[in-house]
């Protein structure tokens, strides 16, 4: 296991733990994050970067850049993706895309969407595909049908992911010989980094991210204890969950 990286030990070359899912309120309504208020919250937490995964909507390149080039002088990596929610008889389906330089619409199945992605040159997660869903049975979430998709990683560790469905989430990244990843999907400022990724090459830029993912160079950590990121997932931290 890699050793943890405080702060002082962060430069701008050596960005590796990155929070894969974050929503803030500039796009995602259910989110209390201000944008200001991100940079300082993400590097409390230990990060070295985050992704802004807002709910169907990629950040306008000159607003990113601002909050970028602040991040960017305190040795924070900021970049944009974003989450894109599939309604299919009435089940949400959701997936976190990285790579692609226009915001995509849910209004087709998650197999036209992974296509379209790749189509693009991006790469697409499964997104908590085994979070219990709040309508009754079934997830928010893929579930069982990640086995006929091609996606590029699932998202084993998240806070609504419970034992049970990370352990089904694993074993669906083991049995299609896809990476696994981490992600907070915060809301809040206190839930950013509970879960992040570790790449095991530095990320500068997207096109760094999506190699990385591309290539299985990750793996999922939980928030760090003691000033360590464990690989390990032993427990949950998580809060209680958000509403989208
Ligand atoms: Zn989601
Ligand atoms: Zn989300």
């Amino acid at each position: 296991m890699a050793t943890s990286r405080g702060r002082d030990g962060r430069s701008g070359k050596n960005i590796v733990i990155i929070d894969l899912h974050v929503h803030t309120r500039r796009h995602s309504g259910c989110s209390r994050i201000e944008p200001g208020d991100l940079i300082e919250a993400a590097l409390n937490r230990g990060l070295e970067g985050l992704v802004l995964t807002e709910h169907g909507i990629l950040w306008r390149e000159d607003r990113l850049a601002v909050l970028r080039e602040e991040a960017g002088a305190k040795g924070l990596l900021i970049l944009a993706g974003q989450e894109i929610t599939c309604l299919e008889q009435g089940r949400r389906k959701d997936f976190l895309i990285f790579g692609v330089a226009r915001s995509l619409s849910g209004n087709q199945s998650p197999a036209e969407l992974v296509a379209g992605v790749h189509g693009e040159g991006g790469v697409i997660v499964a997104a908590h595909p085994f979070k219990p869903s709040r309508l009754g049975a079934g997830y928010h979430g893929i579930g069982e049908e990640i086995y006929d998709l091609d996606v590029d990683a699932v998202e084993v560790l998240h806070p609504e992911h419970n034992e049970k469905a990370r352990e089904r989430a694993a074993a669906a990244a083991r049995e299609k010989g896809i990476p696994a990843t981490g992600g907070s999907d915060a809301h809040e400022q206190e839930r950013l980094g509970t879960f992040a990724t570790r790449f095991l090459d530095p990320v500068n830029s997207m096109p760094d991210l999506v190699r990385g993912i591309r290539e299985g160079r990750v793996e999922p950590v939980r928030g760090r204890a003691g000033g360590r990121w464990h690989a390990r997932p032993a427990g949950l931290a998580g809060p209680a969950g958000t509403a989208c």
